[in-house]
């Protein structure tokens, strides 16, 4: 009898990303980064950071928020949905919320819990974040099977980049120094993660001394190291070089004050490496994710200022870790298989003393809970015993609405005595140059142009404040000496850089003005999806026709 031999091939076929598209997309923020800074400390670069990025891709010298509040939780949210607040509706890094009349951060959700370090900060979750983020529409597109991993120092630098459908987003944990998640995603962290870990790679770097990484007399694109704007540590009397980590580490929050120096940015750019491999990133059949938020130049940004000599080391020791993520893609991905793109979640104005000290307009308004008490001591005046505003919180003012409650003609009437005493009154301070009621805001178009455009952008109908303001060019909200911050709908705060740079992007630059919410749309052209569901912004035409 003939056997009949059936040769089955039980091999699988290979299976790889279509050529057309990149393997991985690798979405760097730099939070608090100017675009200024890739001219200034130029020359103190490699060619293989930065530098490649600016020389080989494609570089937007224009891009700017169109929003206010410039903040961390909004910028991450607007990158990646290329939208605003008015529509995402992540309006501020922490908001008063009306209906459970408390503070909630853009990031916090009760119904989850950490996951990696029983009490840490772990109860967190998009679910704040109202439209899909590119990342979101990228698993949409592909069945889910597009892995897409966010992390950062900061939760809402990992979370809000990586989406509502992302396979995980992890960030630093101060109480323990390890990597941590949420059960938004699951219930215990993958092997790899537990290994990187017990490396206890933070407690490494706590051993080291933050020197200049070229001699300190070569600094000269910055102020002098002792500088009476910056915020020293405890146990130091002056804010100079060198710091030594183990020293201060006994007196300051160990954690807290590793992540305030460069080895903040190590320790991310050593996690985001062991991401790549341990999920084996760019390895499957569909385009992975990966987004890289470094929050660390932030950190030190708001302690020292953008012309401190802590802030230029800190960028050429970023560049390092650029030129080094840059390589490690280059090995494991291959040159021309991926595509990176830079940003930044804002900018920052310089330390509005030392503006105010060298005769340069600047100032320091008072601070929230200050101004908070000072317009209800004025509103008792004209409503005996009541106290009206129950929250001021990013530039908005949020009455107690239960107050107006009762008899609707008279309460209609009493919101606005009360919207136009408060109005006229703050436009009469001193640093503060527009006020506009809530029914100004809602006549207000979409694409209006000047401060008024901003707010409205940045304004969330359900979320937002009764009556928005904003501060003169160079002013803060808040009476300190030292240090500085963000948050205006000015150039310094809303200029930030755009790179693109690897497979599908020719070699160029534009100074045509661009805002930040063209990244994503400009994305979904070069991956060949959908754009994301709140999406106003335009592809950037001169990176996708240069294909
Ligand atoms: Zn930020
Ligand atoms: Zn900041």
């Amino acid at each position: 009898m003939k056997k009949i031999v059936l040769l089955i091939c039980l091999s699988t076929p290979l299976v790889s990303v279509a050529q057309d598209k990149p393997k991985l997309i690798v979405g760097i923020v730099v939070d608090q980064m100017r675009q200024e800074y890739l001219y200034r400390f130029e020359k103190k670069f490699g060619d293989k950071g930065f530098k490649r990025l600016m020389n080989e891709g494609f570089m937007l010298t224009n891009a700017h928020y169109n929003y206010v509040p410039t903040f961390t939780g909004p910028g991450h949210a607007s990158i990646f949905t290329g939208s605003t607040p008015a529509i995402h509706g992540i309006i501020g890094n922490d908001w008063w919320d009306k209906a459970s009349k408390k503070n909630v951060n853009c990031v916090e959700d009760d119904r989850q819990k950490p996951v990696g370090s029983p009490n840490g900060n772990g109860d967190v979750s998009p679910m704040r974040l109202l439209s899909t983020t590119i990342t979101d529409e990228l698993k949409l597109s592909s069945q889910k099977k597009s892995k897409v991993i966010g992390v950062s120092i900061k939760d809402r630098g990992a979370v809000l980049p990586a989406g509502h459908l992302a396979d995980a987003a992890y960030w630093f944990d101060g109480a323990t120094g390890k990597f941590i998640s949420s059960t938004y995603y699951f219930n215990s962290l993958p092997v790899w993660v537990e290994k990187y870990n017990a490396l206890k790679t933070a407690d490494e770097y706590l051993n080291k001394e933050w020197t200049t990484f070229f001699p300190i007399e070569q600094y000269t694109e910055s102020g002098p190291d002792d500088s009476p704007y910056e915020q020293t540590w405890k146990g130091i009397d002056k804010p100079v070089f060198p710091y030594d980590l183990k020293k201060l580490k006994e007196v300051n929050s160990k954690y807290d004050l590793l992540v305030h120096t460069p080895f903040g940015d190590d320790l991310l750019a050593s996690f985001a490496e062991a991401a790549l491999i341990g999920e084996n990133l760019g390895k499957g059949e569909q385009t992975d994710f990966l987004t890289v938020s470094f929050s660390s130049p932030d950190m030190i940004g708001h302690r020292m200022g953008p012309n401190s000599v802590e802030i230029e080391d800190t960028y050429i020791r970023l560049d390092k870790n650029i030129e080094n993520l840059l390589a490690k893609l280059d090995l494991e991905i291959g040159k021309n298989n991926y595509l990176v793109f830079l940003t930044a979640d804002h900018a920052v104005v310089e330390i509005p003393q030392s503006l105010k000290d060298n005769r340069v307009p600047a100032g320091n308004f008072i601070d929230s809970k200050a101004l908070k008490d000072e317009l209800n001591a004025f509103l008792q005046k004209q409503f005996p015993g009541k106290i009206l505003i129950e929250g001021v919180y990013n530039n908005q003012i949020f009455f107690n609405q239960d107050l107006f409650a009762g008899d609707p003609r008279s309460s209609g009437i009493d919101l606005l005595i009360a919207t136009d005493l408060t109005v006229n009154y703050l436009q009469s301070k001193e640093g503060v140059a527009q006020v506009f009621a809530k029914s100004t805001i809602k006549q207000g178009s979409y694409s209006e142009t000047g401060i008024k455009g901003m707010i409205v952008r940045g304004y969330n109908y359900k979320r937002s404040g009764d009556i928005a303001f904003e501060l003169e060019p160079g002013w803060v909200g808040w009476g300190g000496l030292q240090g500085t911050t963000h948050g205006s709908p000015f150039t310094y705060d809303t200029n930030v850089p755009v790179l693109f740079f690897g497979k599908g992007v020719a070699k160029g630059s534009s100074a045509r003005h661009h805002t930040i919410t063209d990244i994503a749309p400009t994305l979904s052209l070069l991956l060949k999806i959908k754009f994301p569901s709140g999406c106003t912004g335009q592809p950037i035409t001169e990176i996708v026709d240069g294909k």
